[in-house]
């Protein structure tokens, strides 16, 4: 059996259209934000294409370095957060998301700076927010496959 990223692969590979500009579009798709169905699912494909053909997952927004909202290039994707959202959120929980210390978290244990790029806010289990860094978040999961291969 086909798994979930191969069955939507094949969907969006029969729609595929390359524009001048390098963007892929779906053929028969003109809704700004385009989506897929599958098995009674609703996917929206610039939040999926990069974890199908790059196995990067999205973690906050899927933002569009050539703005067109249409396009699920997995290249022209990237993860990252609205800077008005991010502003907001930042604003909302600064006084939770401080260090044992008692001042705020510019950058992670590894010393990597927060930005809208790099950030994943999260809820604790006790419905605190708190930031995590993005890099350091692929570099374990790096490890981990790395771990994986057995020599
Ligand atoms: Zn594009
Ligand atoms: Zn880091």
């Amino acid at each position: 059996m086909k798994n979930w990223i191969d069955e939507i692969k094949s969907k969006l590979e029969a729609q595929k259209v390359i524009t001048s500009k390098d963007c892929w579009q779906l053929r028969n798709n003109n809704t700004r934000y385009p989506y897929v169905w599958l098995n009674g699912q609703y996917y929206q494909i610039s939040r999926i294409t990069k974890e199908i053909y790059q196995g990067i997952k999205i973690y906050n927004h899927a933002l569009h370095k050539c703005d067109n909202e249409k396009c699920w290039n997995p290249d022209h994707i990237f993860d990252g957060m609205p800077i008005d959202n991010y502003n907001d959120a930042l604003k909302k929980n600064r006084s939770k998301l401080k260090n044992k210390g008692g001042t705020e978290k510019f950058t992670c244990i590894n010393g990597h700076k927060f930005t809208p790029e790099t950030t994943v806010f999260y809820k604790k289990k006790n419905g605190q927010i708190n930031k995590n860094c993005k890099i350091c978040i692929a570099q374990r999961n790096l490890n981990k496959r790395i771990r994986r291969v057995k020599l």
